[in-house]
Order: C-alpha cells, then structure tokens, then sequence
C-alpha cells in the first residue's frame, strides 16, 4: 500500500485559476480554458513543455473572475490543487479555448506568489503525502476508528447502487484496495456535493477533519438515496437510482479512469425523453416498446458504465436515443383537417395548369368522390408521361387543394427494399424507411406523398424494393405499416398516395395493379405557347427578378425556342431556355441601362435601342464599373429571332426531314418512348451478295421480327409491285444483301409499330421511288399485309406535327385515338386510315404505289 519514499511535487507551480468546480486529489476533471492568463499558462508550459513536471499545475479553485484580463492578479484561494495535465484540446470556435483533462495529485498551499505574468506561479508547499499513509500509531488509531465509520458508510452507500453495473463494482473493489486516507476525497467527488462543501473538504488539510467533514455528506447522501427508493419503488422506476448520487455537473472520477462531462446532460436528456414518450399520443404498443427500451438501453446504470468507457455501449446508447427521438417525434395522432372544395379544387388546378383536361377532370372526381365517401380507400392515382408535362406540379396542387402537406419522394433508382421498408436496428447506421422518414418531415400523418417515377425502381440482393411498395399502396393493409427500424405498427392509412411513371411497361405487374393509370401525353406546340406564356415566363421573371417592362418575349420567339430549340413532349427544356434568356436579359437590364446612361442616345432610334440590348456580348466584367446606375429600362428589351440566336446560340434542331428523304430507301416512322413520341427514320441500301438481311440500331426482337416480315412480304408481293432487285429479278434477296438502320443507333428500339415503316421503306429501295417528304406512319403489319392497330397515337401524331411533317399514316383500328389529339393539330395534318399494307403504299407514295403496268418490265417477263 505504502510507497517507500513520498513522491514529491514541484516546489514552484504554475497556476491555474479556476472558477467552477473544485478539483480534489484522486478525482479528474475537464475543464475549459479561455482565460488570457490561462491560455499563456496552457501555451507556454504545457504545449511547449517536454518534461513530464511541465505537465503538473497548480489549480486554485474559487477564483473571482478567472476570465478577466485585468492587469491585476484577483485574490487567490490559499490552498490548492497540484494537478497532472493528462490531455489538452484546442478549438478556435467559438473563440479560441483549450480543454484540459487534469487530475488531482495533492493539496498545497501557496507560500508566496513569484510572478504573476504572463500567468502566476508560485512557490508552494506539498500539503498531503502522495501514497503513504501517516504512519504514527496515534494517529493510525484515533483515524483507524474514523476511517473504519467512514468506510463503512461508504461501502453501504455503493452497495445501495446497483452492483451488476461494472463502474459500481469497481467502486465497490477500490474501497478495499485504495489508501482510506484518499477516499474522503475520492467520495466526495462522486456523491452530490455543492461546491461550498468541495472546498470546504480541499481546506481540510488535516485528515481527521477531512473524515468528520465527509462522514455526514455520505450520512446524507445515504439517506436521500434510501428516501429517492422508497418513492421510486411505486413508480417501478428504480433504476435511475443512482440519479441521486450523481454529483453537479463536473463528473468525478475514481482515480486512473477519465470522466464524461457529457454525462448529466444526458440525463436530463432521457428524462425529458422519458417525459414526452409519457406524454406523447403514440399507440399502446409504441408506448410499451418505447418503456421497454429506455429501460433496457437507456437506464442510468447503463449510463453509468459510459463512464467507464465501454465503447462498446456507445453506439448502442446512440442508436436507442436515436430510436427513441424518432418515435417521439413521428406524427402518430397529429393530422391537418382536410378542407375540400371541389368548386375551389377546380379554379385551383385550372389557374394552375393550362390543357391537360383528362387528367384535371380524372382528379376532380377522385377528390369528389373521396369529398362524398370520406375515406381514401379506393385505387392510388399514378400519373404516366413523358417528363416535364406537370405530373409533379399537379400531385402538388391536389395537396394544396386539399389543404395537405405534400412531400415527395423520388424512387428512381432504389433497389434497396430497405430503403422503403427501414433497416432493421442492429447495426450502427441503420435507419427508418423513406415512407417513415417523410412523415416524419411533414410532421403529420395526413400528408399528400408523390411516388416519384415508380417505373425506375431496381431489384437488387438487397431485395425488391416494389415489393415493399405493395404493403405501402394496399389499403387492406398500409393501415398496419410496419418499419423495419420502427419495428411496430405505423398506420398509413390516411396518406394520400399518388405515383408518378414515364411508362407502365417497367412498373411490376402486382404494382401496377394496384393503380389507376392516368396517361398524361405530350403537349402541341400551342398548348407549349400558352403554358410558355401563362406560367413558365412570369414565373421566370419573377425568378430572376424581371418585370414585363423589362423583357417581352413574343409568341413567334415562343414557338421558335420550341421548334428549334427544344424537342421534348413536356415543357423542362422550353422552361430551361426561358431561364436562360432571363438571366442574359438580367445582366443587360443591369449593364445596358448604364450605357443608355452614358451613351448619346440621339444616333439610335428606339428600335435599335432595343436591339442593341441583345445583340451586345454579354460581358459580366462590364457590370462593374455600372453596376451603380443601374436604372429601370425604358423600353423593354424585345427577344426577338436575332436576340434568340445570340443567347441560346444556333438553333439546335432545324428541319431536316426534307434533305434525308431526298433518295429512295428511306421512310419516317414514328415511335413512342418513355420521354414521348419521336420520329424515326429508317434506312435502307442493298448490295451484291448472298441474300442476308442486316439490322442495325440497337434492335429488339419484336422489332427484328417485323424485319423479316416487311421483307416476306415483299417478297411475296414483288411481283405484283413490280419491285425487282439490281439484277433485275422479282426475286428481291437473289444475289443481294440488305440492310436495314434505324438512326439513333444508341438507343434501343423495340416493337411492333415499325412495320408500316420498314415495308415503305423497303419499297422505296426495290422501287426505286421516293417516299412523299411530308408523311410518318405507324403500324403493326402480319405476313398476310394487314396493317394492325399500335399505341402512343396522340404522342406520335405530336411528335410528327413537332417535326413539320403533314400527312400521317396510321392502322385504321387507331382511328378513335384520334378524338384526343387537339382541335388544331388536327386540322394542319392529313390522316389516312389504313387497313392493309396496299393502302399504306399508296399514301405513302407521290400518286400512289398501285400495281403498275411498266410495259417494258413486262415484255421481258413474258
Ligand atoms: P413532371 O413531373 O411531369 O416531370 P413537372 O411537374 O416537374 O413535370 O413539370 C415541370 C414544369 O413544367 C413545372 O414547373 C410545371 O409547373 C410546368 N408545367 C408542366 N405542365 C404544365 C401545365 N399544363 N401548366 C402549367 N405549368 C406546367
């Protein structure tokens, strides 16, 4: 127990001024550093310091003002504390301080300070032996008796606590194995103690004193315990008995073992959290599991052994917090009351989207019936289209009209089923699903959520995310929800769902049934003017901080930047050009203001004035030396064609159809795709050889296999078209290869519909005629010629007025389908309804494609 000489401290000691908490020998505090004289202390002697003696300070508990920079040196505390500096942290936020981790060695007391700058040091007199014990027999006895009562208080006050908790345990051992003379110390560091008491024991510096200081703290700290057991005992609480012990915010240690300052924090942290799970509405069995776990996890006894660092406990202890904060805070009862107007829903989704009437009139009655029905259980509306035609924005609107909170979420690319469903809690990390994650954002379990582009959702190991989904969409059971992470019932129930796709081809069957398909097609080039003008633009402008009299863009400018500027079925890219054109009107309304300023206006006219806004290379660099005469414009800048193309550069698109069908053996198609209707050309040559049919273009099968029909057929049929290879022969494949290219050869292509197109092709090659410049088609053909009936008309049909073309040519079953294309579109095209590939010729051809007596051809034959 006794070393055999006295360890002695350095007779001179820096010091350090400490105003809160009194360090006493055995026990570790942290302590943060920011005063001038401190900082100086820290810097100067332990950052620089290379012996271990340059690591033991001083600290003089209760100063005034250890902060104040005064040049004066307060008034010191006579005894102190010699202290091994064990660790020392610097930050510089929010101003520089350092954190200090330092133990207590022994008490000394201040004989005579020796300088007070940059920071005091003094000369000192060691007042505790450091490991001995006072070895006269009188002393020994009369302090035997004492530190006998005083072991025995001690040794019943931890047996009070929970002896399964390792920190307790250990405690319990170090009764037996330290010196008494340091428990005194050692326990009042650890029980409740006020500071006035702490240093009333530091100024103890006889031991006799010291132990018949302490014995009536542990006296009361024993009996607040006994008192804090008997009412807990009702409350089945008792495991946070040890609360009670707990000293004020500075945690002493046992000597050797660090502390946690974090500690008390914590607690008042859980009781809080205990408080509101009490409080919170969540349901029976939520509750139960919450109790369940704060016990489990989060009882003191548990944070006591964090004081001992089991590192092991800390991630748990986090999650479990973690865990219990999520479902503290999740909306179990809370709800927004629906407000539902279908008269207001209507004005509501009119102001807010232009056209699109079958899909506002499919969610009106949606919103009507559930208006009659107050329930939500029925088929989940999911919007399909091509992007940018407003799926999104009026998923929005319904929120907005029911008075909802909307939260969206985007499913493309998650193949994680974890990432609907949660993990489950038994890894660092883990986490709710994005379903409980967004009520929780919204903070009501009433909230409109958008099911962003179910159709890319993946499949991975991980699990099929769309299987997940199933739960979350089926009334019968969503009301019943369960998160892996939450692990207990959450009730879906009153979301409203409504998800999003570009096509239904990629979403899951069991999925798709499950929804009612709203197709929302393409946009005509004037409903693009009309949603330009009505939304994009003063939504733009007002994004930019434009006003109409600074910018006009006319609808001529409008329908230029669709035609030559964009080509999509949606509105994403005409918005994004309009956003450009803003910004560069932006830096002229802020530069060229300026120069109008400056400039002698009279060599322009007013018209020019304008152009001159556009024209000008936009020079950001310019801005600064006008930036501060800015003036409002008087005119406002006109973006007209010349305008267009020195902002958005050269057009990217310009009409193209008309060069490309300048030699037989090439015809339009026209294909839908998931961003909307296309035009397609195919392409077709022959050359000498053995009769092979060759594909290129990323072909599917389907489409591969109209291939072979178009040629069959041709075949079949050349006699009677008079179609005949370079040789001459009836026989198209005699001594010739063909092949066939679909542009584009990136993208992969598949279907029927190519059919009409492949054999109009074909029989622009063998005939050698050219196909009319203004005609697409679209159609499904068999080997006997008949022509059948496709998909996507409307997107088609839109994509072929997009491209200029005027005559189209579609399977006469698809005929109904032309009821949706708008008034206008149909009026500047020409439909031709076919039945069979015959009249698809003839359309297709200048004056038709109608057997033909070439008397000469015939001659020959015959
Ligand atoms: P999606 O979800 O179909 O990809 P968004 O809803 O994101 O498309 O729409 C893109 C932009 O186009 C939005 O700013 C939206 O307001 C606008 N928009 C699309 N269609 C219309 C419309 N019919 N009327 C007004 N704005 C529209």
């Amino acid at each position: 127990m006794s070393s055999v000489s006295p360890i002695q401290i350095p007779s001179r000691l820096p010091l350090l001024l400490t105003n809160e908490g009194v360090l006493l020998p055995g026990s570790t505090i942290r302590t943060s550093v920011d005063s001038a004289r401190n900082l100086q202390l820290v810097r100067s002697r332990l950052l620089k310091g290379t012996t271990l003696q340059s690591t033991i300070l001083g600290v003089i508990p209760n100063t005034p003002d250890p902060a104040s920079d005064a040049q004066d040196l307060p008034p010191l505390h006579r005894i102190g504390t010699a202290a091994l500096a064990i660790q020392v942290v610097g930050s510089n936020w929010p101003k520089p301080h350092y954190t200090l981790l330092i133990t207590g060695l022994c008490r000394f007391q201040i004989i005579q300070v020796l300088k007070e700058k940059p920071y005091p040091v003094a000369e000192v007199e060691q007042l505790d032996r450091l490991e001995e014990f006072p070895n006269t027999c009188t002393t020994r006895e009369e302090l035997g008796e004492l530190s006998e009562q005083f072991y025995k208080y001690a040794v019943q006050l931890v047996e009070m606590l929970d002896m399964s908790v390792p920190a307790v345990a250990k405690l319990r051992r170090l009764l037996d194995s330290l010196p008494r003379e340091t428990l005194p110390d050692i326990l009042t560091s650890i029980i409740r103690t006020s500071n006035k008491e702490k240093l009333q024991i530091l100024d103890a510096v006889s031991l006799e004193e010291r132990f018949k200081m302490t014995i009536p703290l542990l006296v009361r700290q024993i009996e607040g315990l006994k008192l804090l057991q008997k009412t807990r005992k009702h409350k089945q609480d008792d495991d946070k008995r040890i609360i009670a012990i707990r000293p004020s915010r500075r945690i002493t240690h046992i000597p050797g073992s660090l502390e946690d300052e974090d500690e008390d924090e914590d607690h008042d942290d859980i009781i809080m959290l205990e408080k509101k799970i009490r409080t919170s509405s969540m349901p029976e069995q939520a509750h139960k599991i919450c109790v369940k776990e704060i016990k489990r996890k989060l009882n003191p006894d548990l944070l006591h052994s964090r004081l001992k660092k089991m590192p092991q406990s800390m991630p748990e202890y986090a999650l479990t917090r973690n865990y219990l904060e999520l479902m503290v805070e999740l909306p179990w009862n809370k709800s927004t009351t629906d407000r539902l107007d279908i008269r207001a829903a209507r004005i509501l989704l009119d102001n807010d989207h232009y056209a699109m009437e079958k899909l506002k009139k499919r969610v009106l009655e949606y919103l009507a019936v559930r208006q009659l029905k107050n329930n939500l259980k029925g088929p989940i509306l999911c919007f399909v289209g091509p992007p940018g035609v407003g799926k999104t924005s009026v998923g929005r609107s319904v929120a907005k009209t029911l008075g909802r909170e909307f939260h969206r979420i985007a499913l493309g690319g998650v193949c994680d089923q974890s990432d609907i469903r949660g993990h489950r809690r038994t890894y660092v990390g883990s986490m709710p699903g994005r379903i409980i994650n967004g009520l929780k954002t919204v903070g009501v379990n009433n909230p409109v959520f958008l099911l962003d582009e179910v159709d890319k959702l993946g499949k991975s190991l991980q699990g099929d995310p769309a299987a997940a989904l199933l739960e979350v969409l089926d009334p019968e059971q969503n009301h019943n929800f369960t998160d892996h992470y939450l692990n207990v019932a959450f009730d879906l129930s009153q979301v409203l769902f409504i998800a999003t796709a570009n096509t239904t081809a990629t979403i899951p069957p069991a999925l798709l049934d499950r929804m009612e398909i709203i197709q929302v097609p393409g946009y005509t080039q004037e409903e693009k003017i009309e949603i330009a003008h009505r939304h994009l633009i003063p939504k733009q402008l007002e994004q930019h901080g434009l006003t109409p009299q600074q910018i006009q863009i006319p609808q001529v400018t409008t329908l230029a930047i669709i035609t030559r500027y964009t080509r999509e079925a949606g509105v994403r890219s005409l918005d994004r050009k309009l956003g450009a054109i803003c910004r560069a009107v932006a830096v002229k309304v802020a530069e060229g203001q300026h120069k109008e300023a400056k400039l002698d206006h009279s060599d322009m006219t007013e018209g020019e004035g304008c152009r001159e806004h556009i024209l000008e290379d936009v020079k950001p660099e310019s801005i600064n030396d006008t930036a501060d005469l800015a003036l409002p414009p008087e005119m406002p800048i006109l973006i007209d064609f010349h305008a267009l193309k020195d902002i958005l550069g050269p057009p990217m698109y310009e009409m193209e159809v008309s060069q490309r069908l300048s030699q037989p053996g090439v015809a339009i198609g026209l294909v839908w795709t998931p961003l909307g209707g296309e035009i397609m050309f195919v392409e077709a040559s022959r050359m000498d050889g053995e009769g092979q049919l060759t594909l290129t273009g990323q072909l599917g099968d389907v489409m591969k296999e109209s291939a072979h029909l178009a040629i069959s057929w041709l075949r079949s049929n050349a006699k009677k078209y008079q179609l005949t290879n370079a040789f001459g022969s009836f026989d198209l494949l005699d001594n010739t290869d063909i092949h066939l290219h679909f542009p584009a050869g990136a993208v992969t292509k598949d279907g029927p519909s190519a059919g009409v197109t492949i054999v109009t092709c074909l029989a622009s090659l063998f005939s050698g005629r050219l196909v009319r410049s203004d005609v697409a088609m679209t159609g499904e053909i068999t080997l006997r010629g008949l022509v059948l009936p496709v998909g996507g008309i409307k997107d088609k049909v839109l994509a072929a007025h997009r491209a200029g073309l005027k005559r189209i040519i579609i399977p006469q079953r698809n005929e109904k389908d032309l009821e949706e294309i708008p008034g206008n579109v149909r009026q500047e095209l020409s439909f031709v309804t076919a039945s069979c590939l015959d009249e698809v010729l003839n359309a297709a051809f200048d004056g038709g494609f109608t057997v033909k007596t070439i008397p000469g051809l015939l001659n020959s034959k015959l």
